[in-house]
């Protein structure tokens, strides 16, 4: 597969446009015309990593930590990245990264991690972007009422949640007098004409507005279609960071912490709360999430599981009856390697490995 069409499928379920904007996502070395055929996943491409694509003949590194963050004013081997961009492009291996749009989008790596610990009925824990919705109004004469519901219906618009095609229909007269140089569908040039016709309304999502003008127009009979497009207050789907839940049954802080080592396949955990406590409702941020601690707080949950915490934030948890449980930046993220293997996997044109190098760059010993 071609690596621009590899990364359009990528991007068209993980958008670029959902990262913050300090971030450096996309693809960061290569050749959008290579020919992909063997994919490696890693947290973050180091000089091991580097050598482990190598060796395995890869084609293409997906990182989730951008490979180039800092801005860079030379690409030189004495300097270690301008080493490693080197190595890369010597060895005609692209790199791509997907870092805040995989954390934020849907089925990135924060609702990997409420899958893996089977937290249900998951909601965003800080909103970044909600869709704009529009209403559509077009007055259609009762003859084609059917088709153009229809073409608007198949163009996606209409949804409301889990319902498809929805529509809102009016009866009414439509008056109109069609002037010279014109090729009415229905009435005569120089004079009025009253036609029965139906006001369709529907409701549509800002990335599908075009599409379903322009099915609506394509099966409408009229040489010049009466329509309306009304920009809405209500918020279309949100995206954002971080998540959080209701759990089942209330289970242990103690408990929680055991459920998430046998998940995770981690050792120790570090926590903050009396580990008798109940736990009803849990906010996970993958990653560095201490800034959220007071978000989650808010939102009722008992405990905040993250990594990155430092003392003075695990004082003021404490202060504010908060829990948390501080899994570390490495562990809550390198399951990145599962969830991409996961999506690059359904591509069928690609080999994908999972790395093996570990970059945990702490011991507890
Ligand atoms: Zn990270």
């Amino acid at each position: 597969m071609k690596l621009n069409s590899l990364i359009k499928k990528i991007e068209n379920k993980y958008p670029l446009n959902l990262a913050y904007s300090w971030d450096n996502v996309g693809l960061i070395v290569g050749d959008f015309d290579n020919d992909i055929k063997k994919v490696l996943v890693t947290l973050e491409a180091n000089e091991s990593i580097i050598e482990e694509a190598i060796e395995n003949k890869i084609d293409l590194i997906v990182t989730h930590h951008p490979f180039i963050f800092k801005k860079i004013n030379k690409i030189n081997t004495k300097d270690l990245k301008g080493r490693l961009i080197h190595k890369l492009i010597k060895n005609d291996i692209a790199l791509y990264s997907m870092h805040t749009n995989f954390d934020i989008a849907v089925d990135g790596l924060n609702d990997y991690f409420m899958e893996i610990m089977g937290f249900e009925n998951t909601k965003i824990l800080d909103v970044t972007y909600s869709d704009t919705l529009y209403k559509i109004a077009v007055y259609v004469p009762i003859s084609h009422e059917l088709i153009v519901r229809e073409a608007l219906g198949e163009a996606g618009a209409g949804y409301i949640g889990n319902y498809s095609h929805c529509t809102f229909n009016t009866q009414g007269i439509g008056t109109f007098k069609p002037e010279d140089d014109t090729n009415p569908f229905i009435g005569t040039v120089g004079e009025i004409e009253n036609v029965k016709e139906v006001k369709i309304e529907t409701i549509v999502p800002s990335k599908l507005l075009q599409k379903s003008i322009d099915k609506m127009l394509k099966v409408h009979p009229y040489e010049e279609v009466a329509y309306d497009v009304y920009k809405l207050e209500n918020k279309g789907e949100s995206v954002g960071l971080g998540r959080y839940a209701s759990l089942n049954d209330k289970i242990s802080l103690q408990d929680l912490c055991e459920e998430i080592k046998l998940k995770l396949n981690m050792d120790h955990i570090r926590v903050v709360g009396e580990l008798y406590t109940k736990i009803k409702k849990v906010a996970v941020v993958t990653g560095a999430g201490s800034d959220m601690i007071s978000l989650a707080k808010s939102k009722n949950c008992d405990v905040i599981i993250t990594g990155d915490v430092k003392y003075h934030e695990a004082q003021d948890a404490l202060d504010m009856d908060m829990c948390i449980i501080d899994c570390g930046h490495f562990d809550t993220e390198d399951i990145f390697k599962d969830v991409m293997k996961r999506f690059l996997d359904e591509l069928e044109d690609v080999e994908v490995i999972k790395s093996e190098v570990n970059l945990n760059p702490f011991k507890i010993i």
